[in-house]
């Protein structure tokens, strides 16, 4: 055969694969995989063997979600675009029109939004609950069609840490899952699922990646799904499958067991809305968790110092960090935080908004972005940005005050993170006044 043209050596020459062991995972950045031969087509269809389509499957994805699954004491895992497909592919993979989800009140904004806006248009009833220390509260909550119990393990923005063994017994007597949305604990200080936790969501965009640099999110599944317990009130998971010429299969319980769920999840909800993650981000948040106890270690510790520090200061009202015996939860903190006390947290100045804005413009060493999870040290202030568009009266109940900063501390020494947040209080201009209110020195 003749040398073939320009255009069609373009996109054909290639080295002849060779398939060396990199320590490294390889990232497959591709759209889809080659068939070996005619029959092996058939498989990743019929079967979900082999790889065909990266929104399918994808080796260095795969490579990440066996990483996660592991670390969170799970079975298996799905990792997505992001944080907010990870709860949105979650929850969907649970509840239908006309069902209901029970959540915490106390939340990520973005996930309140999903619940109260989005999942609301499909039909779906959310109820909130304020005092989640109170296991009652959660009992009464439930309804026939409830299918989810929802809350976050450390709570954005006051620190509430979750009974999840107690919230968990009362999901199981129910028959339905309770998610944990594990972000801000990440699984090193806290693993929802060895407390009873059934499905665990994750911003893998923070800690997890660490470096801030990706966006991306998991599910990690218990593995525990029973059929016979709780297949009637998820139907989806226990009706006769469809396979090859529309002849009868299977049902995902009877194929995937107690991993139904996330085989739902996984084959179904996230292959057809399709918030599938970048291979390349994949890699991403594999190479961050490879040090993610190093810097969550770090990060409590130095947490712990500033807000020790936070609360020797006269123009701080208040620290909402759960590591402080002040915290209302510090007692549980104790019970099931060992390692630390995660690195995300509050506090509040006297002098409202004008106070909280001198303060973050006189910071040199703290970034001032929304994220968190970061390597550095970030600070924001939720009633101007994440929590802007809600009521005062809202923001209160939430414990976000006008002089409200949320920090996310990072692996920096903690003298220079301790000596920055020192120039900023300077910068307040502070002489609290006799009724503990702030004097704004001009
Ligand atoms: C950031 C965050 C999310 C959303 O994650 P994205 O990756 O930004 O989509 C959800 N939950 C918590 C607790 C978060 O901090």
């Amino acid at each position: 055969m003749g040398r073939r043209g320009f255009t069609t050596r373009q996109v054909h020459e290639r080295a002849p694969g060779a398939t060396p062991t990199a320590r490294a995972t390889p990232i497959y950045l591709t759209a889809g995989f080659e068939f070996d031969d005619y029959d092996d087509a058939a498989a990743p269809f019929g079967r979900g063997e082999g790889f065909a389509y990266t929104r399918v499957g994808n080796p260095t994805i795969e490579a990440a979600e066996h990483t996660l699954a592991a670390l969170e004491g799970g079975s298996q895992a799905l990792l997505l675009a992001s944080g907010q497909a990870a709860t949105t592919v979650a929850l969907l993979a649970l509840v239908e029109a006309g069902g209901h989800i029970v959540s915490s009140t106390h939340i990520y904004e973005g996930t309140r939004g999903l619940l109260r806006d989005n999942i609301a248009r499909l039909g779906v009833q959310a109820t909130f609950v304020d005092a989640i220390d109170d296991v009652d509260a959660w009992e009464e909550a439930i309804r026939p069609e409830t299918r989810a119990l929802f809350a976050e393990s450390i709570s954005n923005a006051t620190n509430r840490l979750l009974d999840i063994p107690a919230v968990a017994a009362v999901a199981r007597r129910h028959g339905i899952p309770l998610v944990i949305d594990n972000t801000f604990a990440t699984p090193y200080l806290l693993r929802p699922i060895e407390l009873g936790a059934d499905i665990v969501v994750h911003s893998a965009s923070k800690f997890l990646a660490g470096h801030g640099s990706v966006l991306g999110g998991a599910i990690v599944d218990s593995g525990r799904f029973d059929a016979a317990r709780s297949g009637a009130l998820f139907p989806h998971l226990v009706a006769p499958g469809r396979g090859p010429g529309g002849a009868p299969a299977p049902s995902i319980a009877e194929r995937a067991g107690g991993d139904a769920r996330i085989a739902y999840a996984r084959e179904s909800v996230a292959l057809r809305f399709g918030p599938t993650p970048s291979p390349l981000n994949a890699f991403l948040i594999a190479q961050g968790i490879e040090t993610l106890s190093l810097r969550v270690e770090r990060q409590s510790a130095n947490a712990l110092a500033v807000a020790q520090w936070l609360k020797t200061r006269p123009e701080v009202a208040s620290v909402d960090y759960v590591g402080l015996d002040s915290h209302p939860d510090h007692a549980l903190a104790l019970r099931d935080l060992p390692d630390g006390f995660g690195s995300v947290f509050t506090f509040t100045l006297h002098g409202g908004a004008q106070a909280a804005r001198r303060f973050v413009e006189a910071l040199g060493v703290f970034t001032h972005m929304t994220h968190l999870g970061d390597v550095r040290s970030l600070i924001l202030h939720p009633a101007s940005t994440s929590h802007a568009l809600l009521t005062e009266q809202e923001r209160a109940a939430l414990g976000v005050a006008p002089g409200t900063l949320r920090v996310s501390i990072g692996i920096e020494d903690a003298a220079d993170l301790i000596a920055d947040l020192d120039g900023a209080a300077a910068a307040v201009g502070a002489r609290v006044g006799a009724g503990d209110e702030l004097v704004i020195v001009a």
